[in-house]
């Protein structure tokens, strides 16, 4: 099991203070990484750093706007300074706002795109040259069902996600060479924040997850835990520029 092991490594998490975020971090500390927990929200953020911090992790919070690049830029050095290398991103950090695509302004529309896709540039770009100087690294991208199926109140969404996972493809292939592994990893219905308000402005979404997701539930955070891990470590070492869905089935549910 020494492959799984991620003692000695540094992980930054963008949104790791709550739902799929907090759900990978646990992964990533329980297996022995150091933790940086990248959000806004500081009160979440010292929650998420206590209960890691109770799983034995050294874990600290450095504060995030993962659409401005000054700001990835100071996460990565933030980290430097704290942990003194960086071997793990993940790309975790989204939002979505939900109507009909011809109702979507340009701001709405670059909000989106900036907070799921740009974001992801601008962390893995900050981040790439540290890897490089440490002999490999690992970046986890997190797309969605929408990289794959098209909805239709998700415009900008789906836009996004469906290119963080060409995103990926294309830097697996360009940093290689670095020893850099680039993955995506492709979340059903997962029960967070973000689908919350989904439910409540979707009617019938709920049943129709369950109806579709062979598994007969929605996902919970700690459904991610084990990808993270996976995924962050050498026995992961020959798996690059792939787009794993962590679905319960949904995604192949004829
Ligand atoms: P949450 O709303 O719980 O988490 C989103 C996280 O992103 C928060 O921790 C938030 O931190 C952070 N975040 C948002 N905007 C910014 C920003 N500008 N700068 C820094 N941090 C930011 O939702 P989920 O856990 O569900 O979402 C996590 C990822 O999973 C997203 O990329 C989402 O698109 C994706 N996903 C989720 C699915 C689901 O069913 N839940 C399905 C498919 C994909 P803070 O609160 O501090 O701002």
């Amino acid at each position: 099991m020494k492959r799984f092991d991620l003692t000695g490594k540094v992980a930054v998490v963008t949104g790791g203070n709550g739902g799929i975020g907090l759900g990978m971090a646990r992964g990533l500390a329980e297996a022995g990484a150091s933790i940086v927990v990248a959000g806004r929200n500081a009160q979440k953020s010292e929650k998420a750093v206590k209960e890691l911090g109770g799983l034995g992790a050294k874990v600290a919070a450095i504060a995030v706007n993962v659409t401005d690049e000054k700001s990835c830029q100071a996460l990565v050095k933030g980290t430097m300074e704290r942990f003194g290398r960086l071997d793990i991103l993940v790309n975790n950090a989204g939002m979505n706002i939900r109507k009909a695509p011809e109702t979507f302004t340009l701001a709405e529309w670059r909000e989106v795109i900036d907070t799921n896709l740009t974001s992801a540039f601008l962390c893995s770009h900050a981040a790439y040259l540290e890897m490089k100087r440490a002999g490999g690294g690992k970046i986890i991208n997190i797309g969605s069902m929408t990289s794959i199926f098209g909805v239709p109140f998700a415009l900008p969404y789906a836009s996004a996600k469906g290119g963080i996972v060409q995103f990926s493809r294309v830097l697996a292939t360009a940093w290689a060479k670095d020893n850099i592994q680039v993955n995506a990893v492709l979340p059903g219905w997962i029960d967070t924040d973000l689908t919350r308000t989904a439910r409540q402005q979707v009617q019938g979404l709920h049943e129709r997850v369950v109806a579709r997701t062979p598994a007969g539930r929605w996902g919970d955070p700690g459904d991610f835990s084990g990808i993270a891990a996976f995924l962050a470590s050498s026995a992961s070492d020959f798996i690059t520029g792939t787009a794993i869905p962590v679905d319960g089935g949904y995604s192949v549910q004829g």
